[in-house]
């Protein structure tokens, strides 16, 4: 065995590269298996800038995974959306759609509930696992993805025996992996997003409606902007996303989530709302506005160098619909605790993590792809032609847990049969035909079939002709994703 965990009983030692969402949601899910993670973050202070985030059902499965509940992340249930499209002669059409969980289970928290859940889950002494080490202020500005080394700005360096570069869409590990160094690219649109304390809202007749009424969701369309407002921290706070088309979308090609925002552009580019919506963007207090780029990039076609694997935003930068870009990191997250699982040889990391990328990669940028043509679709006001059924199966139906067991029993019983040969996790064709014979039957009892209706699984919302997502959100006037950009 090589690597420092020659030395140790069990557990491997493993570095991540960021310390946000991403990052701790790996550490957690690792310490579970019994691994020593230390998680570099180059901020100072662990960062709890940020509005809101849409947690829909595969969000909600993997959070679960990780021991964490929607009471942790203070979340709110959506139960009603009221959207209003506003006409260019100022003529407003308001209706209401009552959301049942059963048919969608859409809850809203915030960045900060998110993050601080999952870091008090990282240093809950009371979980199994090693201690995971959080080190701050510490700047990764190359790696060695052989020797699994990382180098920091302060010239110090660690080694383990894997990197998890959770480093986020400037990732500086993505230059690691064939095609990284492929520019990410801004879509033509920008989000505004700011949190809103509940009691400056109770003041003012004319917001008082936005936190009346627990559950409700209030949506505004005008002109190519859209306008989400909903509340989260348990109802303590209501979020707002403004999304608007950016003119100037190849500037500030490096702006980040702690970047200051102007308050002042956001009124300007807001001119046309009614009052109430100017009544609320006034209540923003100017450190708790973001003005974000979106971002995407173009699939890498994979997430790997050796040792070192991309998850989250380094691996698949998305345009953030659906809430699925952290759905993806969360996911990612669980993945890698699957196929790390306890007492995983240091000789076996390698093979572990091209079947993570292997595997990781193919839904990942479906999904990724989807987002973008989501986004598109959108700004071009076609939203409707979306296919609401594989979007609830395929996107919100999938279960991380079980598909990366099911592909680690398939690369286990592989690996038996061609004696550890790692050619072997790349193209299925390449696979020796009696191994897929005999996983497709063990598929069939064992995996989730996310493609078939299923009463007992409490996601299979809109299938049974009730409130679809198509019917929740879409109308010809209203482009439904106004309502989901998480
Ligand atoms: C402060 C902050 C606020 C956010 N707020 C929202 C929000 O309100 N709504 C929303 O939908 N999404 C928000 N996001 C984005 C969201 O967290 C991600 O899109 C998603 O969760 C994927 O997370 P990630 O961990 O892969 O990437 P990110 O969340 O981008 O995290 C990357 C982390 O890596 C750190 N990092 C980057 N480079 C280095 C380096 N060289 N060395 C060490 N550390 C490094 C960054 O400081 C950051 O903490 C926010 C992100 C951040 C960082």
């Amino acid at each position: 065995m090589n690597g420092p965990s020659a030395c140790r009983m069990s557990g491997l030692k493993i570095l991540v590269a960021g310390g946000s969402i991403g990052g701790l949601a790996t550490a957690v899910a690792l310490k579970a298996q019994g691994h020593y993670v230390t998680v570099y973050e180059q901020a100072l202070t662990p960062d709890t800038l940020g509005a809101g985030i849409t947690i829909f059902p595969n969000s909600l499965r993997a959070l679960d995974a990780l021991g964490i509940d929607t009471n942790q992340i203070k979340s709110v249930r959506i139960k009603r959306l009221i959207r209003t499209s506003i006409e260019v002669d100022g003529s407003a059409n308001t209706v209401g759609d009552e959301i049942e969980e059963k048919d969608w289970p859409w809850y809203q928290t915030t960045y900060r509930d998110l993050f601080v859940s999952l870091w008090e889950a990282a240093h809950d002494s009371s979980r199994p696992g090693p201690r995971i080490d959080v080190v701050s202020s510490k700047s990764v500005i190359s790696i060695d993805p052989v020797k699994a080394m990382v180098y920091f700005s302060d010239g110090t360096q660690a080694v383990g025996d894997a990197i998890i570069g959770a480093d986020g869409v400037h990732s500086v590990c993505r230059s690691f992996v064939p095609g990284g160094s492929f520019p990410r690219f801004r879509i033509k649109r920008h989000v505004f997003r700011a949190l809103i304390p509940r009691e400056r809202l109770a003041k003012d007749p004319r917001t008082i409606k936005f936190i009346e009424k627990e559950g409700d969701a209030y949506c505004y369309i005008y002109q190519e902007r859209s306008l989400l407002i909903t509340p989260a921290s348990n109802g303590e706070n209501c979020c707002i996303k403004f999304l608007y088309e950016d003119r100037m979308a190849f500037k500030n090609l490096s702006k980040d989530w702690r970047d200051p925002s102007s308050k002042l552009k956001l009124l300007r580019l807001a001119d046309g709302l009614p009052e109430e919506c100017m009544a609320l963007f006034e209540k923003i207090s100017d450190r708790d506005l973001q003005d974000q780029p979106i971002w995407d990039m173009d699939p890498l076609t994979t997430f790997r160098s050796n040792r070192m694997v991309l998850m989250g935003d380094a691996a698949h930068p998305m345009p953030p619909y659906c809430g699925q870009r952290i759905a993806m990191a969360l996911e990612d997250a669980l993945a890698l605790g699957v196929l790390l699982e306890t007492a995983t040889p240091a000789s076996e990391v390698d093979e572990r993590l091209m079947l993570y990328s292997a595997t990781r990669k193919t839904r990942a940028v479906a999904v990724q792809k989807t987002m973008r043509g989501l986004s598109e679709s959108d700004m071009r006001n076609f939203a409707t032609e979306f296919e609401a059924y594989s979007f609830h199966n395929y996107i919100l139906g999938h279960d991380e847990l079980e598909h990366m067991a099911q592909a680690l029993r398939v690369w286990k019983k592989q690996r038996c049969l061609t004696q550890g040969s790692s050619e072997s996790l790349e193209p299925r064709q390449q696979r020796p035909a009696q191994v897929w014979k005999e996983c497709d039957e063990d598929k069939k009892k064992k995996a989730p079939q996310p493609m078939s209706p299923s009463p007992k699984k409490w996601w299979s919302i809109g299938r049974q002709g009730s409130k679809t997502w198509s019917r929740v959100f879409s109308s010809a006037e209203t482009p439904r994703s106004v309502a989901t950009t998480s």
